[in-house]
């Protein structure tokens, strides 16, 4: 009767134990994907920069207009077929070797064949 009991204190006290272990794993979780979150709005935050400096470098330098930069913006959207305000990878078939390729990719990883277009997608 008694080895009853302690062995349901026992799985009780093992059932505690699991939850304390799989809580402490997800809180792990949380905790990795607030420093991956913290890392990329940095990234962001980063590249809006350079980016916003790169583009008033071009419009000083080169007398580029922003109806210029839109205009290609547009063009640059519409190349995945979608006008979304993003621009996204697309599967490319190289015309030299016909193995598919991701857009993103300046030349055929397969064989070495540059592409003409898709520079970043
Ligand atoms: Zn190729």
């Amino acid at each position: 009767m008694s080895g009853m009991w302690l062995s349901g204190i026992s799985s009780e006290a093992e059932g505690m134990e699991s939850w304390r272990a799989a809580r402490t794993t997800q809180l792990n979780d949380v905790l990795s994907l607030r420093t991956a979150v913290r890392d990329l709005s940095q990234d962001v935050a980063k590249l809006a920069l350079l980016n916003q400096a790169l583009w008033e470098l071009l419009r000083t330098k080169l007398r580029l207009t922003d109806q210029e930069l839109e205009q290609m913006a547009r063009e640059i959207d519409l190349r995945d077929g979608r006008a979304d305000g993003q621009i996204t990878a697309q599967a490319v078939q190289c015309p030299s070797c016909n193995r598919i390729n991701n857009s993103k990719h300046a030349k055929c990883l397969y064989c070495g064949q540059l592409f003409e277009k898709p520079i970043f997608g």
